[in-house]
């Protein structure tokens, strides 16, 4: 679209998280009159760490957000996968690290840094807090919004990025969030609690390939005099509720096979501050876009944690839709363009991420998805 038309597109962004962050800065960056109404009343992430693999990393590159992103990360250059005793199974480099003589390393985060980092670049006034959609009508050519602080307003292109739970989708799919039988319990520790296995700056993942039970050793050797560790247990477990309360003895019998220095950071946890969560994604979604409206993130592709992919998709697709706008010639085919660019590389790793990880996968790969998706 020319610039001219795209200064006149005004967008409403529904959920300020990395996705719609991520879009409110790249539609911004293209010209658009953009804001992102976010439910909560300020910023909210959970206490963990995530891995910001190379196409992130180059979009912010693309975006001149990259420094405000260094300055809260560490560099890695690759992913170990290893047995509950320490013994490698599996050693790769991130792919599509480096291009030509540049790196783009994946950069090691602590979730609340990271959504400080996107919006500390957005322009002032895009992103509005206490704005929670509550209606949304789909006019064809625009779609109308009611906010439950009583603002209605009217888009020419309205971006559901509201998450799992996605209002904006509710338009066309009645998907729910599919339980999968597994509890995430996460938490951020100081890396003198280490017990000596922060060692550098590369993501580890212990394995009981028998069980499916597993640790991912995130470091984040950047926070605080020590470093610090995000620590995420992940498990089987039958209970079906959101946000379970498993007891520490509980998790400590699971994983009573690991190597005792994991036990030992177990041990040492404060329970009240783990943050425990049921694993759950979507069932691939047909439908991404109608004329006026358009998903992205979790809204249109929520996934397991397996692969460390969901944020990192979720950044992608802002970029891609932004790209879409300035390329197609109307904004329904702006969507339809976005739709056709994301929605068969996404639902791949939707697909791989609910596999999780056994023996035999592990084995063969650290990135199950690297030579089906080119990023
Ligand atoms: C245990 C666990 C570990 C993970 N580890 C990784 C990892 O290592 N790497 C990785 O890439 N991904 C990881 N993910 C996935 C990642 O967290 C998600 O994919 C990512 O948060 C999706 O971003 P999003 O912006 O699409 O959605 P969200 O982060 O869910 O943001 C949606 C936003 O919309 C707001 N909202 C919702 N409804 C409304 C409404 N009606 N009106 C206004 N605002 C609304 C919400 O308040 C929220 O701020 C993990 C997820 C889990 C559960």
């Amino acid at each position: 679209m020319k610039i001219e038309d795209i200064k006149n597109l005004k967008i409403g962004v529904i959920g300020g998280g990395y996705a719609g962050a991520t879009a409110g800065l790249a539609l911004a960056q293209i010209g658009a009159n953009v804001k992102v109404y976010e439910q909560a009343h300020a910023s909210g992430e959970v206490g963990a760490g995530i891995g910001l693999r190379p196409a992130s990393v180059k979009l912010f590159k693309k975006l001149g957000i990259f420094p405000a992103i260094e300055a809260v990360t560490s560099p890695s250059d690759y992913f170990e996968i290893l047995d509950t005793k320490g013994n490698r199974i599996n050693l790769e480099e991130w792919p599509h690290l480096s291009e030509g003589d540049e790196k783009h390393n994946t950069r090691m985060i602590h979730r609340r840094d990271f959504i400080d980092a996107l919006t500390s670049q957005l322009p002032e006034g895009v992103l509005q807090y206490g704005y929670r959609a509550e209606e949304i009508t789909d006019n064809g050519d625009s779609a109308t919004v009611k906010f439950t602080n009583g603002e209605v307003e009217t888009f020419d292109i309205l971006v559901g990025a509201d998450g799992i739970k996605s209002k904006v989708r509710t338009l066309w799919s009645d998907s729910q969030p599919v339980m999968q039988g597994a509890h995430a319990y996460r938490a951020v520790i100081d890396g003198s609690q280490g017990e000596g296995l922060l060692v550098d700056d590369n993501l580890r993942l212990y394995l009981e390939a028998e069980t499916g039970r597993m640790i991912y050793f995130l470091p984040l050797r950047h926070r605080g005099e020590n470093g610090q560790i995000s620590f995420d247990i992940t498990v089987p477990h039958d209970d079906l509720t959101w946000n379970p309360d498993v007891s520490k003895e509980e998790v400590l019998e699971m994983l009573k096979n690991f190597d005792e220095r994991l036990i030992k950071i177990v041990e040492k946890l404060d329970w009240e501050q783990v943050n425990q969560r049921a694993a759950a994604d979507i069932d691939p979604q047909d439908k991404w876009n109608s004329d006026a409206v358009v998903l992205i993130g979790d809204a249109a592709h929520a996934m397991l944690h397996h692969q460390g992919q969901g944020a990192n998709s979720a950044v992608i697709d802002a970029g891609v839709l932004a790209d879409c706008i300035v390329e197609a010639d109307t904004v329904a085919e702006a969507l339809a363009l976005y739709t056709s660019k994301r929605k068969e590389p996404v639902q791949e790793l939707q697909r791989i991420s609910r596999e999780s990880w056994n023996a035999e996968s592990a084995g063969e790969t650290a990135f199950p998805e690297k030579d089906k998706i080119d990023y």
